[in-house]
């Protein structure tokens, strides 16, 4: 058995995986809200929980969390950066876990969890080149290459949604748009469901959350549809940058607004018109897991014993 935990920034979920792939336990509790020491509390009691309930010797424990462990600091530590839940930023958070733990943790990103968790048992899985996406609060993404992740000397490997949209993508939004990061335009500030939520105020005047226009779209609404049209062509163009660049034999999205179902019938096509090639042949897939996926890319960060 493997422990995965997913660090979110409304939930923690944690998983014990068999080496067949399924989810033997899994615990859930709310993230403290915005205060560090709390939330290395309740991530430190969600693992000990989980080894007592596995009846084997201690399990591995991958942890993905928002952000990266950035280079080390004066003292040697590796210090988050780049969260979205912004009171881990600056803070140790592996060594703190793992002193309060008493042993060794691996810890990534969540994209690149997701990404891990749909190339090892998910819709990826006879893929040998995965680009896993998020799309929802934030835009993420990792790059698993053989089962492998590829995360790079800066720790950013698919951190594509902070790229800038291409040209083709700023002409489909009214004004420039702030992203958290203190950059402007990034891919986030479109494809995120706060993007959708931008893109669909900009053309109607009618603000509604993501969910909503998602699920009015399938209802046959012409503006909640005419917004996810529009999205559909964010997408392609910013997804065909990294097809591009990355010639993924897949890419699979997660996510909140992966529930879109337009997505998968519309994108491809528009991608492969942005993409340098003719007949594109890269797949792109609907996640096999929901929430879950996380926790269980987590724990794939440990090879099976
Ligand atoms: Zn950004």
């Amino acid at each position: 058995m493997r422990i995965g935990v997913d660090l979110g920034g409304t939930k923690i979920e944690g998983i014990l995986l068999s080496p067949t792939g399924e989810i033997a336990e899994k615990i859930r509790v709310d993230t403290p809200t915005q205060n560090y020491l709390d939330t290395v509390d309740a991530l430190c009691d969600v693992i000990d929980r989980l080894q007592e309930l596995s009846s084997s010797k201690k399990c591995t424990v991958g942890i993905g969390t928002p952000g990266a462990l950035s280079s080390t600091n004066e003292h040697g530590l590796e210090l988050m950066k780049n969260c979205n839940s912004i009171c881990l930023n600056g803070e140790p958070l592996k060594f703190d876990v793992e002193k309060r733990l008493g042993y060794t943790t691996r810890m990534e990103n969540d994209a690149n969890c997701f990404a891990l968790s749909e190339a090892c048992y998910g819709a990826a899985l006879s893929s040998r080149t995965v680009f896993g996406v998020i799309v929802g609060t934030g835009t993420g993404g990792g790059i698993v290459i053989d089962k492998q992740l590829h995360t790079g000397p800066n720790r950013i490997a698919g951190e594509w949604g902070h790229n800038c949209v291409p040209s083709s993508v700023r002409e489909l939004i009214a004004q420039d748009r702030e992203c958290y990061c203190g950059r402007k335009n990034c891919n986030e500030t479109v494809l995120s469901g706060r993007g959708l939520k931008q893109s669909h105020l900009e053309r109607t005047g009618v603000e509604l959350e993501a969910t909503e226009i998602s699920r009015l779209a399938s209802t046959g609404n012409s503006a909640a549809n005419e917004t996810i049209q529009v999205y559909c062509k964010q997408l392609a163009r910013c997804l065909s940058t990294v097809v591009n660049l990355l010639d993924p034999d897949m890419i699979v999205l997660g996510g909140g607004l992966s529930n879109i179902t337009q997505l998968y019938t519309q994108v491809p096509s528009l991608m492969a018109e942005h993409v340098f090639t003719e007949n594109m042949r890269t797949i792109l897939s609907a996640p096999k897991f929901g929430d879950a996926s996380g926790a269980i890319g987590a724990a794939c960060l440990w090879p099976i014993d």
